[in-house]
């Protein structure tokens, strides 16, 4: 009988770790830091160094770690920020949230990044930041895009959610624009036990107003300088995330591993993989392909107990919750075509070169 292969699969990195885990819960409970404090002070230092910063701000998701970029650099109604369409829907909450308007661009067809030949035709007097995002695991076009938000005067701003330990042209994501944006959320390649984020930034004036707005607008307690948040990071979040920091190059060198056996083991020419330019070292958070029967070969796939996922099935602008922004089937076609064609392979650290050998033959028969 074969076994299941789970696309995600968190049980087993965590057995690998229990004790570590155990210890560092019971400290923090021993010295009842449970929001910010100091385990979460000792990860604000390790994740700058480990991300080339100054500063590191933890926050308690990701999401929260976008809106507040947003906050600091004042972005608010009336303003554009340009965002991908093809990305997480909450690189695009961010900019919702400070009664902006999300102005969304295509990603290019064989790199699935943001399309930076198409972005200058969306800029606008109104348009104030662009939001780039490391989708998958791999760095944006991050040069290209820093020259045009300069020359527009436009904010740069990172959405490394997927992107932890990659590097463009060998500097770790993160640094490049005002301020870098990461998600903990468990299934990560940097996951909490429960939500959690960090903004990086190599301005320390901006991480000390993510720090004040995350801890209710205030620099001291029960004084509130302006309106302000609850969105600190919990202490256990620290603590742990703390310890897995130690083991990420690791874990991305496995992905980076299975990613190459996907690339040189899957020969059909049904399915296509992401293009990975030079400059870009990707941590693989997600493995996608595309094919031109997805949900036959996702039904292939189920039949021999592998299971894929979608990432994404619907694009930013074409979202129920972004109807009254007019956009229509056409105006995005590359994320448009991802939607309808995309599938996530089976991609974590403790998957076994069995269970990637067995993937890439059901692949392959497909
Ligand atoms: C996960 C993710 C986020 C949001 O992070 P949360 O911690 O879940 O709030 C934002 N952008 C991208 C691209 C993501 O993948």
């Amino acid at each position: 009988m074969t076994t299941k292969i789970p696309c995600l699969d968190l049980k087993r990195q965590y057995l690998q770790i229990a004790d570590e885990v155990a210890e560092a819960l019971k400290a923090v409970c021993e010295k009842t830091a449970f929001a910010d404090g100091p385990f979460v002070e000792t990860f604000e230092k390790n994740f700058a160094q480990a991300c080339e910063t100054e500063c590191a701000v933890g926050v308690n998701s990701g999401t929260s770690a976008l809106h507040l970029a947003m906050r600091v650099l004042e972005i608010q109604a009336g303003d554009e920020v340009i965002v991908p369409a093809n990305t997480f829907i909450a690189t695009a909450w961010a900019v919702s949230y400070v009664n902006a308007t999300p102005v969304f661009v295509d990603c290019t067809a064989d790199t699935w990044n943001i399309d930076v030949s198409a972005i200058e035709e969306k800029i606008s007097p109104r348009t104030k930041a662009i939001i780039g995002v490391h989708l998958y695991g791999q760095p944006c076009n991050i040069e290209a895009v820093s020259a045009l938000a300069k020359k527009n005067k436009l904010w740069f701003v990172e959405d490394c959610a997927q992107a932890h330990g990659a590097r463009y042209k060998r500097k770790h994501v993160g640094g490049f624009g005002e301020m870098g944006c990461f998600s903990f959320y468990p299934g990560k390649n940097l996951g909490a036990y429960g939500e959690a984020g960090a903004v990086v930034t190599n301005n320390s004036n901006y991480a000390h107003h993510v720090k004040s707005l995350r801890n209710h607008g205030c620099q001291e307690r029960y004084y509130h300088d302006e309106i302000g948040y609850n969105m600190r990071m919990d202490g256990f979040q620290g603590a742990i995330l703390d310890i897995k920091l130690r083991y990420l190059t690791e874990w991305n060198n496995r992905r980076k591993a299975i990613a190459k056996m996907y690339h040189d083991g899957i020969t059909t020419p049904r399915i296509s993989m992401q293009k990975q330019p030079e400059w870009a070292d990707s941590v693989y958070h997600l493995f996608v392909i595309t094919t031109d029967d997805r949900d036959g070969l996702m039904k292939h796939l189920q039949a021999q107990e592998i299971v894929s996922a979608l990432h994404y099935p619907v694009p930013c602008h074409l979202q129920k919750a972004y109807a009254h922004l007019g956009y229509t089937k056409g105006v995005c076609p590359n994320a448009e075509y991802l939607a309808d064609h995309c599938l996530s392979l089976p991609m974590y650290a403790e998957l076994m070169d069995e269970e990637v050998q067995r993937v890439i033959e059901a692949v392959n028969a497909f």
